[in-house]
């Protein structure tokens, strides 16, 4: 039997400058030019001002760990080889911007809310490159 295929994220035409610059390992998020507002994920107009005058802006790809789970059983079958895997929302250094990623990298027993983590790019098929995030080595 084939291996399911993981699932592709839908690119509508307002998102398509985030997956562009991920293709290119660079994350970018939203900015309203007219109250300066940071908006992830994409939208057509602001979630402050309701503006669509957005840019868009290259994020320093650094953050935290704000919450996570450990994925150890249940999960859809073409993720199976992946368990134990880690789901995360982290929190980048940029005001407002979070981002639903995975923790790689690391055991995922070692993960911890707080924990200084950065933008990492997996490449899941010639469309779509995937940000994801591994602990900062402390130094
Ligand atoms: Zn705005």
């Amino acid at each position: 039997m084939d291996k399911p295929k993981k699932p592709s994220p839908v690119v509508n035409p307002w998102v398509k400058p985030f997956w562009e610059a991920a293709r290119e390992g660079r994350l970018v998020y939203q900015r309203c030019r007219s109250c300066g507002t940071n908006i992830f994920y994409p939208r057509i107009a602001c979630i402050s001002c309701f503006s669509d005058d957005l840019e868009w802006v290259q994020s320093s790809g650094k953050g935290t760990v704000y919450s996570y789970t450990v994925v150890e059983s249940n999960c859809p079958s073409a993720f199976v080889d992946d368990m134990p895997y880690v789901i995360a929302i982290v929190k980048l250094q940029e005001k407002g911007v979070q981002m639903l990623s995975n923790i790689v990298g690391c055991d995922p027993v070692d993960v911890r809310c707080d924990m200084p983590v950065e933008v990492v790019f997996e490449k899941l098929n010639d469309d779509i490159t995937l940000p994801k995030f591994r602990p900062v080595a402390l130094k």
